[in-house]
């Protein structure tokens, strides 16, 4: 068989986007936490330090701005000075225990500091390495913020803030080891997940395309395991409804092929059999065997017609020719017909006159293969009538026969091209068995509804709908 192109299988398409998913997290996680942790935390200090130089510079006409400095001094950790334009100190503290820059600036620093700071704009934030040096070896690093403040009361004051930057090496060696294991967890935990997805959606797949691949090759009888997720095993079961299908319609082409031999066969072996018999045997020249002969002829007729309707009916080759007609006067007339071909009287109940739109011929068709049927299949007396009703713009025909009936479990079967009830006893009875395929194919063209009601020893109803024409 030749297959088609070839992608990866669903369980690769699975574990390739879980890798990528896998590696993607643990690069942002890796960027994030290592590589950009130094910056955000350096960035979280300097809003601190700003943070605390406004809220001085909120303070500095206040009398107790020493107690204030001192208390936010100690909570934040940072070293806080202010001082005027000369570089002299008025208020400052530092956290216990701290070695500090500030500390060791002379006044000049201080004034020198000032107006640098003045000059370029009133506020400035510098990072620089500390000179002090932890237990550890690692220096930290020290943000100073310088601010200059003008206040209401016609101070001029300079604000300088200082914090360290604890080293994050130290955090990063750990957050590192963390997110190596992380990471291991992860690629771990995302195979597993991988696997046991690619197990419960690709297996069942994988299952369905093996039996898929045995139907292809004509084996109709598979079957499609119904496993899985639901859209898997949704397909399962349409691909089941469909390998059904298939294997009825397998099975009814062997029974028609078998059944059209043998139809054609029988009469064929009869014609012939009765004509040797007539030229051979002197006095057999009867009009009685000429009649079997023409009989069997007629049948041999009536089957070829019916396969030629159906198949034609079948490859919609057939367009109807919709016109209006009097469909009352139509089964009328078709009644009257076999009054008089056959001698047989078949009552018609009409109310009224019913016109409707549609192929006339073909509903004749209809209508003569449901009373044939009911003629063959009805009892000795052939009790048959016609009844015509309308209901809610719809005319209904039903023809009615006291025959055998239909098994309530055939009902939907006797529809099928070449179906018949009894098969033994085909030959005794006149069908084909295509009638009531030719009657559903003409009807689901005009749109129209039909149907069977039966019992079995009491007779049959067959009817069928069409729309009534309004205006007639
Ligand atoms: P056939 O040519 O054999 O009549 P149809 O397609 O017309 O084929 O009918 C299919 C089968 O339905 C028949 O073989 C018969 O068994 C059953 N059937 C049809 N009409 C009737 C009826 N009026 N009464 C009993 N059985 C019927």
């Amino acid at each position: 068989m030749r297959q088609g192109k070839r992608g990866l299988t669903v369980a690769a398409q699975i574990g390739l986007g879980f890798g990528v998913l896998i590696v993607v997290t643990a690069v942002l996680l890796w960027v994030f936490q290592i590589a950009l942790l130094g910056n955000f935390y350096r960035e979280t200090r300097t809003r601190l330090v700003i943070r605390l130089a406004e809220d001085v510079s909120g303070m500095l006409e206040e009398e107790d701005l020493d107690e204030y400095v001192e208390s936010l001094s100690n909570e934040s950790g940072s070293v806080i000075v202010v001082c005027d334009e000369m570089g002299m100190q008025y208020s400052g503290w530092k956290p216990t225990v701290r070695k500090c820059l500030l500390d060791n600036l002379s006044r000049q620093d201080r004034q020198a500091i000032f107006e640098q700071v003045n000059l370029e704009g009133g506020a400035k934030v510098t990072t620089y390495e500390s000179p002090f040096v932890y237990s550890d070896g690692s220096k930290p690093q020290v943000i100073l913020y310088a601010k200059v403040v003008r206040t209401p009361g016609g101070l001029v004051r300079m604000i300088l803030v200082e914090s360290e930057i604890t080293p994050v090496g130290a955090v990063v060696i750990t957050l590192r080891e963390q997110l190596i294991w992380l990471t291991f967890v992860m690629v771990v935990l995302g195979a597993l997940l991988a696997l046991m997805i690619a197990r419960f959606i690709a297996r069942p797949i994988a299952f369905i395309n093996e039996s898929a691949k045995i139907l292809a090759g004509g084996d109709y009888d598979t079957r499609f395991e119904e496993s899985g997720c639901r859209e898997v095993s949704e397909l399962a079961a349409t691909l089941n409804v469909a390998a059904r299908e298939l294997s009825q319609v397998e099975h009814l082409r062997r029974e028609l092929l078998a059944n059209v031999s043998h139809d054609l066969r029988t009469p064929l072996t009869m014609i012939q059999g009765y004509a040797e018999v007539m030229r051979d045997i002197p006095g057999e020249n009867s009009p009685e065997n000429a009649q079997t002969i023409i009989d069997e002829a007629k049948r041999l007729n009536e089957l070829v017609n019916d396969l030629l309707d159906l198949s034609r009916l079948d490859n919609g080759g057939v367009t109807l020719q919709r016109t209006p007609f009097n469909l009352t006067a139509s089964v009328a007339g078709i009644l009257a017909r076999y009054d008089k071909m056959m001698g047989l009287t078949i009552p018609f109940h009409a109310a009224g006159e019913v016109w409707v739109t549609a192929d006339e011929l073909k509903i004749s068709q209809v209508l003569y293969n449901l009373i044939n049927n009911a003629i063959n299949y009805s009892g000795e007396d052939k009790r048959i009538f016609v009844v015509q009703s309308v209901n809610a713009g719809r005319v209904r025909i039903s023809v009615t026969d006291n025959g055998e009936g239909i098994p309530a479990d055939k009902l939907q079967d006797i529809w099928e091209r070449y179906y018949k009830v009894d098969k033994e006893h085909r030959r005794a009875q006149m069908g084909t068995g295509l009638g009531l395929a030719i009657v559903k194919k003409i009807l689901d063209l005009h749109g129209g509804s039909y149907g069977v009601e039966s019992t079995v020893g009491v007779g049959s109803t067959f009817w069928f709908e069409l729309g009534v024409r309004s205006e007639e």
